[in-house]
């Protein structure tokens, strides 16, 4: 009787459980679907005026001025972004799209010199940096030859950098490093982000690279932004074999660093096969 009435509780405990975990879970499980909902159709609805934006750009692109050097330059900056954004727009509808998000990452892996992308990068941040009377300094060696999918990298860098830049007072500084750690059998790309800015509790950073997590609600609410950045930085540096991490103290910095592991006998072949001059 005693072993039955046991069995009897811990079947109820079971029943109960289950059916209290999913009725609790029921609520999160709209909110995603919401959230999920809202990605892909804000996705469909930025298409529209950001092709506007290109053809616009392309336009007045065709009246070159030379005269007009800071004019030529700006354009160039302003398609490159655009174009850069439609490739990002397309990402986000793909993410939202499937249920995992390794799945959407899908990896092209060449080997290339990071270092031109990285001075563009600042080159396109300029001017938000100037407003905000930021300082920053790129420390990267010429040149850093990587092995991984160019524009999955590049976008990783443009979302530490994007961060370091709109969490971070006027005054002060951001610092963009890369550099290769040799090994044995492999190199490891390094990269990090390190700013003066306005820091992340220690709660905050085990919960920042989930999707839609923002810290501070108040503080990022004035940034805008949906807390999909640091997810999706994630996602590209894990599924290159690397990882990211974060350093943070509230009020003084921090400081994201990126290990992009790459088998250093394909960074040998890719230099052994280029033309000596
Ligand atoms: P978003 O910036 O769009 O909110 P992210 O996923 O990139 O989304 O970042 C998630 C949250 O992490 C941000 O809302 C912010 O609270 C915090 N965060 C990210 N980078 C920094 C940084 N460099 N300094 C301070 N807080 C940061």
């Amino acid at each position: 009787i005693f072993a039955g009435m046991t069995l009897l509780f811990s079947a109820i405990g079971v029943l109960v459980s289950r059916w209290m975990s999913k009725r609790a879970l029921q609520p999160v499980e709209i909110a995603y679907n919401l959230q999920k909902e809202f990605v892909s159709n804000a996705s469909h609805e930025l298409r529209t005026p950001l092709s506007v934006i290109l053809s616009a750009t392309e336009a007045l692109g065709m009246e070159s001025d030379k005269s007009n050097p800071f004019r030529e330059k700006m354009l160039g900056t302003l398609k490159h972004e655009v174009k850069r954004m439609s490739g990002l727009i397309t990402e986000l509808l793909a993410l939202a799209k499937s249920d995992s998000e390794q799945a959407a990452v899908k990896l092209r892996k060449e080997q290339f010199d990071i270092r031109p992308a990285a001075e563009q990068m600042v080159e396109s941040f300029t001017n938000a940096i100037r407003a905000k009377g930021l300082s920053l300094k790129l420390d990267a060696p010429v040149p850093i030859e990587v092995v991984g999918d160019r524009d999955k990298l590049i976008q990783l860098m443009y979302i530490l950098t994007d961060n370091a830049i709109k969490y971070t007072p006027s005054g002060g500084h951001v610092e963009i490093k890369l550099k290769k750690q040799n090994h044995k059998k492999h190199d490891d790309f390094l990269f990090s982000v390190s700013d003066t800015g306005i820091g992340i509790s220690p709660e905050d950073q085990k919960k920042i690279f989930e999707r839609f997590y923002r810290a501070d609600k108040t503080r990022s609410r004035k940034e805008g932004g949906y807390g999909l950045g640091l997810s999706i930085a994630q996602s590209i540096a894990e599924t290159h074999g690397g990882a990211i991490k974060v350093e943070s103290t509230p009020d003084r910095g921090s400081v994201f660093s990126v290990a992009i592991p790459f088998e250093a006998e394909t960074a040998q072949l890719g230099r052994a096969a280029e033309p000596s001059v």
